[in-house]
């Protein structure tokens, strides 16, 4: 292991260069307010893919498109043999989305190949720079569908099938738009880093600017339908009713006091009510709703579960209510690799950036690519938390320093690999 986390001195991120390439992007599906619309495999997908590869070439990369559309810029290694690094995000938004989430992942990374070329530095295994096809799943869900494909979750079958609102197809949009490559889906790669936004509030209200992701907590959902029975609302006496609503209101009430009792990681949610009849002098007779928990650790999303239907059984019946409860999703917990956090860490301490341990509350193309290779990603600050918003905002200093630990973990990496 070595301790070196910069093995050349005179490598640096170019701050402007990249603040600069974001702005530019940033113009390519550009909204009114400020954000960017840039569904996947869209007219505007393929102005930035175009633009994207021209970047890459520019940068002495060759770029390679597999047969899903993600897009692989190569710079070539001193032993060509050895697997590459890759750097890898997504340049597809939400239809309403900011100027960063997933973006900087990419043009970070197109940072980090200028920076190598600035300070003509041969790494000893190739980089790889990856931009991953429909992150978002806005236009075709679900989400991370062609790093999932990729990392084996989806076949390229369920994938071409996947279809948006107007009923195109993933494969039919992929043609349209001439961004089906001949590579191969699927290849070994050394290790994954991914740059990215945190999403959340932790880090800019603690003032700290880097997140070195130990993983992505553990997901599950749930619905739920809680039957009492419609009654006159100014005839049925308080002691006689049966009502749903009230059932559902104290089961919301347990399932944030289950979340509480594993503070302060676990989380817990009732997103989303649908009342029947839904009438102001009925007293509601079945209510249908969600339920999301999630906390880092599998074993602790377990408890939670059983401690949350334990409560909602009790309120059923102390308020003589029916609960049918189905467990929906489960998104097992993801453990990024101890050796790519590792490296993070050392990268931001030898750049002097204050840090704190996260675990991403979002998916990510990682989470997937975490199965097949070592992984992990690092977060800066976006202001308020605020994302999936065209207001998404992120400060030049912020970005530059994601980037600044992104190139110094892909070089630790690098010398880890040749020892
Ligand atoms: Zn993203």
């Amino acid at each position: 292991m070595t301790d070196t986390a910069a093995p050349a001195a005179n490598l640096a991120i170019n701050s402007d260069r990249l603040w600069d390439t974001i702005q530019e992007t940033a113009a390519i599906g550009a909204t009114p307010k400020g954000g960017i619309c840039r569904l996947a495999l869209s007219e505007e997908d393929r102005q930035v893919r175009d633009w994207f590869r021209t970047a890459c070439e520019a940068a002495g990369c060759t770029v390679t498109i597999d047969a899903l559309g993600n897009m692989f810029a190569r710079r070539e290694g001193r032993n060509p043999a050895l697997p590459p690094i890759a750097i890898g995000s997504h340049l597809d938004t939400q239809p309403t989305g900011g100027r960063y989430d997933g973006i900087i992942g990419v043009l970070a990374g197109l940072e980090v190949l200028r920076s190598l070329n600035d300070g003509a530095y041969q790494t000893n295994a190739p980089i790889e720079l990856i931009n991953w096809t429909n992150e978002e799943g806005a236009r075709f869900a679900p989400a991370m569908l062609a790093s999932g494909t990729f990392a084996g979750v989806f076949t390229p079958d369920y994938a071409y099938a996947r279809a948006d609102r107007d009923g195109i197809s993933f494969g039919t949009a992929l043609d349209a738009i001439g961004y089906r490559g001949d590579a191969e889906i699927g290849h070994t790669l050394a290790a994954h880093f991914e740059l990215h936004i945190e999403q959340g509030p932790i880090l800019e209200a603690e003032s700290r600017t880097i997140g070195v992701v130990t993983g992505v907590q553990s997901i599950r959902w749930y619905e739920a339908t809680l039957t009492g029975l419609d009654g006159h609302a100014g005839a049925t006496p308080m002691r006689l009713r049966r009502d749903a609503l009230l059932g559902v209101a104290r089961m919301i009430e347990a399932v944030h006091s289950v979340a509480m009792e594993h503070a302060p990681d676990a989380v817990g949610t009732v997103g989303m009510i649908e009342n029947k009849p839904n009438s102001r002098n009925v007293v509601p007779g079945e209510v249908f709703f969600t339920v999301d928990l999630r906390h880092p650790h599998d074993d602790v999303v377990a408890k939670m579960d059983a401690e949350m239907r334990a409560a909602l059984a009790k309120i059923a019946t102390e308020n003589a209510l029916e609960l049918a409860i189905e467990q929906t999703w489960e998104s097992p917990a993801v453990h990024f690799n101890p050796d790519c956090i590792a490296a993070v860490r050392r990268a931001a301490e030898a750049s002097g950036f204050t840090s704190r341990d996260l675990v991403s509350g979002a998916g990510h193309d990682s989470a997937y690519i975490a199965r097949v290779a070592p992984t992990t990603m690092i977060f800066v600050p976006c202001a308020g938390g605020l994302s999936h918003n065209e207001a998404e905002s992120a400060e030049q200093a912020d970005v530059a320093a994601g980037a600044t630990v992104l190139l110094r973990a892909v070089l630790d990496t690098d010398q880890r690999l040749i020892e």
